[in-house]
């Protein structure tokens, strides 16, 4: 298969290589990423790794990113497939950036934003023949517990030790639970999901989840670089057909009308400086000491599923080990669409990071 080509495999990878920032300059730090020009593949010192696409310090442009890798997924929403896009890569890479998923940084160009404008300019041009619903949930998963983002319960406002005002959980809610229905919809009980019809109602959501986190973060020893935040998009539709294509008028009830509701993930994952890859075989990533469950789970399920000889035998998918790839379950793999985005800093003090960032997202190709 060619590099960048469309693959029937489920998983698309690609990298996000961020300029030198501040700090990095500051310390005089150098650049230690090369892209092969023209081609989507990464040099890091004697390694060389090829992607579905690389962007940014001379790949193609970030600005791309969205059309190439993310468009087709919002369109597939609208033909009931689900489907996931992570932010991978070590705390300071990027992933807030690339997703949006930020309250600040990159809220006007990530990814989340670019998915609102397209999905709600693609309802603005059916809704005359489909009737629309969306719902949006905002989860993050920390140390294997799930925490509402969007549940103005479940924080409270109230005065830290240090007088700063500040958000903090209110213990005694029962815990959200991650549930499979029979028909193998997994969903999320007990936690917040706000029906939204504009894109204000949307990206306000967006924005208060995203505050929600980040009070969380500074309250709780910076966790935001520990835990998964996962911004969920469910549209669900009714398509009408006219009358006319059904004569018999009993049956119209039933027959003029299509049901289809699909959900996408946007997942800025926690931090990968802990999980690090054990073992020359690089078949299994084995448990640190200090080692997220959730990145060590996902890169098992990508893992096996991009594995297509595995996937005929139907090797068994490891979703129920961690929170995390429980939740995404139904939304990575089988007909669904998932994107990984990598995301490396190009700075030499970083280098061992990066590598084992493009190594964990080698593996899922
Ligand atoms: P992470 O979420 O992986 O910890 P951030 O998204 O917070 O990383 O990015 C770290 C810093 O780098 C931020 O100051 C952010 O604004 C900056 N940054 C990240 N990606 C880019 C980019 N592509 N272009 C410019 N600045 C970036
Ligand atoms: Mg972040």
């Amino acid at each position: 298969m060619e590099a960048g080509e469309d693959k029937d495999c489920c998983v698309k990878v690609a990298v996000h290589i961020r300029p030198l920032i501040g700090d990095e300059r500051l310390q005089g730090c150098k650049d230690c990423v090369t892209v092969v020009p023209g081609k989507p593949q990464v040099q890091i010192g004697t390694h060389s790794f090829t992607f579905d696409h690389v962007y940014g310090s001379t790949g193609s442009p970030s600005s791309d990113m969205f059309e190439d890798c993310v468009a087709s997924l919002v369109d597939g929403l609208f033909q009931g497939y689900n489907a996931t896009v992570l932010a991978y890569g070590q705390t300071g890479s990027g992933k807030t950036y690339t997703m949006g998923t930020g309250f600040k940084d990159g809220f006007q160009t990530g990814i989340i934003p670019q998915v609102m404008n397209v999905l709600f300019s693609k309802i603005e041009t059916l809704k005359h023949q489909t009737e629309f619903q969306l719902h949006v949930s905002f989860i993050e998963i920390l140390k294997e517990e799930v925490r509402d983002l969007l549940d103005p319960t479940s924080l409270s406002k109230s005065e830290t030790a240090n007088g700063h005002s500040g958000k903090v959980p209110v213990t005694g809610k029962p815990p959200i639970q991650i549930r499979e229905t029979s028909n193998g919809v997994i969903t999320l009980a007990g936690s917040t999901e706000f029906s939204v019809s504009t894109l204000k109602e949307m990206a306000t959501c967006l924005e208060q989840g995203s505050l929600c986190r980040a009070t969380g973060s500074t309250n709780m020893n910076n966790q935001s670089s520990r835990s998964h935040a996962i911004f969920t998009i469910t549209l669900e539709h009714m398509r009408k057909f006219s009358p006319s294509i059904c004569s018999d008028s009993s049956l119209n009830e039933t027959m003029n009308e299509e049901y289809l509701c699909a959900k996408l993930h946007l997942v800025d994952l926690a931090g990968s400086e802990r999980a690090k890859r054990t073992g020359s075989d690089g078949l299994r990533f084995k448990e640190g000491v200090h080692i997220n469950k959730g990145l060590l789970a996902l890169g098992n399920v990508i893992s096996a599923l991009g594995d297509e000889k595995k996937r005929k035998e139907g090797v068994h998918v490891p979703y129920r080990d961690s929170k995390l790839t429980r939740l995404l379950q139904d939304s990575l793999g089988g007909n669904s669409r998932t994107v990984m985005i990598a995301c490396i800093s190009p700075a030499d003090i970083n280098a061992e990071e990066t590598l084992n960032t493009l190594k964990y997202a080698n593996r899922a190709r």
